[in-house]
């Protein structure tokens, strides 16, 4: 039995709407959660990302790659840490070789932070932009809501060459924001299980539900459990 932990981005002193209310969606239909594709760290991400999605099972000469074309890119504990709006260190050289595979309007950064109602003036997607040389999209609802406002990003950017959310890879380490996201717009979601720097969660705050897979291969949401940082 499998079983994966998954974290809310909800806090006491600042509620995800978009997330509170997209719960219900994976309460009746938890494979929603489910990656495509996981990593450990930012480092180990497939370039070009359509090599982390083709199915081995039916051989190589059954397959049809998926035709990934842009790259939706989350920020906090993706390649930065959380509320620093910076590459860690060790990640620049992995993020150089996305931007060279994804260039100008293909590789957009969407946070839940950086761009959002969270940051006044917007003025943490302006220093984003300028350390990593990346849009920053500014989204009026939070992940895993933003779909339509990314999909309106990449269309309207017709050297992007996206007409369809299935050329989209939306890489990120929320389960329930990132992942989810790219299951409920058609698109491929990366998991990236660790972030630059060990994460202890929310303090007091509703951290983990695990979703299990049977032996018969349903999923199940299974409990839900509270994690107290030290
Ligand atoms: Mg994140």
């Amino acid at each position: 039995m499998q079983s994966t932990t998954l974290n809310i981005s909800t806090s006491k002193s600042q509620m995800n709407i978009s997330g509170t209310f997209n719960i219900f969606r994976l309460l009746t239909n938890p494979s929603l959660c489910l990656p495509h594709h996981t990593i450990s760290t930012f480092d180990q991400l497939p370039i070009p990302l359509s090599q982390a999605f083709i199915n081995r099972k039916n051989g190589p000469e059954k397959t049809k790659n998926p035709d990934i074309r842009a790259v939706v890119l989350d920020k906090d504990n993706c390649f930065s840490i959380p509320k620093q709006n910076e590459i860690y260190p060790a990640y620049t050289s992995k993020f150089a070789d996305l931007k060279k595979a994804y260039p100008g309007s293909k590789l957009l950064i969407v946070s839940n932070s950086s761009g959002t109602s969270s940051d006044p003036n917007h003025a943490e997607a302006e220093i984003l932009e300028r350390n990593t040389g990346v849009q920053v999209l500014r989204h009026a609802t939070k992940k895993p809501g933003c779909h339509a406002e990314i999909m309106e990003f990449f269309r309207s950017r017709p050297e992007t060459g996206v007409t369809d959310a299935s050329q989209v890879a939306v890489v990120g380490d929320r389960l329930f924001t990132d992942v989810m996201m790219a299951n409920m717009m058609g698109s491929y979601g990366v998991w990236i299980k660790d972030g630059p720097v060990p994460d202890h969660g929310l303090v007091g705050g509703l951290n983990g539900i695990v979703v299990v897979k049977g032996r018969e291969g349903g999923l199940k949401l299974f409990a839900a459990e509270r994690v107290y940082a030290p």
